[in-house]
């Protein structure tokens, strides 16, 4: 699964040599690859890099494979996800410490995305210490575990912060019901949390898997929805700037922001002294939140553990084999979690 970054229709299937694994990586046979949003952009010509030298990128980075010859402690046949970011070359003290998530300087690389070979090819290699192991329990639905631990992250961090308050968190809004927003909906609700999701939807499958976990749906307008609730924390899934600005400023007094969407630039009109003010004299924390390091891998797989399988089942609404890929990126209505196959060849 080929594209030329910065080149939109460049999409393509390439005969590619088979990957010949240094020393302490893994062959891993793809068995199923998410896409998402940020394929969207790379596909579009708005977002990636091929590795120096290059002029194609392999695209993909939800990986969920099976390990061919056992190394690192992985057995063969040991199912896996990938993790997608590598460490910058100097490296900042972030990276120096396995937190590639909160890199300093920039210059990671990203599996798939941002000067790496991602993993949509039949076979690809990956370092050992860059493999996890999915528990055979999960089957398929291992495929998740590179969008939980977006999510795993932004919870951490989320838990974090809130240990500056003098009460806990109770009351959670996610904005927007595709797969990080339902994710981050379920681990909210792991936390025990009063879970309410806002999306545009106002039928199909989105409101049903909401109240499915036990969540309040909502598709009203971003600032009646969180005037009325006022909550505590938001995640916002969407990076549509209406829905940032409305996150922001209708919230509980200590509420926590996180972000965790990008979306085309779109300016806005918005009163920001007001929203000083706001933020400032009831403690908010507004903050962004990408990537994920390995802790949080290990975390996303749990919550998957954790979850009911019939429900995560439920997001994966669409599957596609890998000769037809691109079809993947097309995005249907009642899309949540859409998936390249490549058993089915
Ligand atoms: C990936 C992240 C990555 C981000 C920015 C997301 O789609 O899940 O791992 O850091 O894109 O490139």
């Amino acid at each position: 699964m080929t594209v030329i970054p910065g080149d939109p229709g460049s999409a393509e299937l390439t005969e590619l040599p088979e990957p010949a694994p240094k020393k302490g990586e893994l062959v891993v046979e793809p068995l199923y690859l998410g896409v998402c949003g940020t394929d969207r952009e790379i596909l579009d010509g708005a977002h990636g890099e091929p590795p120096e030298g290059q002029e194609r990128l392999l695209l993909g980075h939800e990986l969920l494979g099976r390990v061919r010859e056992a190394g690192g402690g992985l057995d063969a046949g040991q199912l896996v996800a990938g993790i997608v970011r590598r460490p910058d070359p100097v490296p900042c003290p972030c990276c120096a410490q396995g937190e590639w998530d909160m890199c300093r300087n920039g210059q990671y690389t990203e599996r798939g995305i941002k000067g790496l070979n991602g993993y949509g090819a039949e076979l690809v290699t990956i370092e050992q210490d860059f493999a996890i192991p999915v528990p055979g329990d999960l089957g398929t639905l291992g495929v998740l575990t590179e969008p939980s631990s977006i999510l795993a992250k932004a919870w951490e961090q989320i838990d974090r912060i809130a240990t500056r308050a003098c009460s806990d968190h109770r009351r959670a809004l996610v904005t927007g019901a595709g797969p990080i927003g339902l994710l981050a909906a379920l681990m909210g609700a792991q936390r025990g949390l009063e879970v309410h999701v806002l999306d545009r939807a106002t039928e199909g499958i989105k409101p049903e898997v909401v109240s499915a976990l036990g969540a309040e749906y909502h598709s009203g307008e971003i600032t009646d929805v969180a005037e009325q609730l006022n909550p505590d924390v938001v995640v916002e899934c969407t990076g549509v700037a209406e829905l940032v600005a409305g996150a922001m400023q209708h919230t509980a007094p200590g509420a926590i922001v996180c972000l965790t969407g990008v979306a085309a630039s779109r300016s806005l009109s918005v009163d920001i002294g007001a929203l000083n003010n706001e933020l400032v004299l009831e403690n908010d924390v507004v903050f962004g939140s990408v990537n994920a390091n390995r802790r949080h891998f290990e975390q996303a797989v749990d919550a998957l553990r954790r979850a009911d399988p019939d429900w995560l089942r439920r997001l994966i609404t669409r599957t596609v084999p890998l000769d037809n890929w691109t079809e993947a990126l097309e995005k249907g209505n009642d899309d949540i979690k859409v998936v390249v196959d490549f058993s089915q060849r």
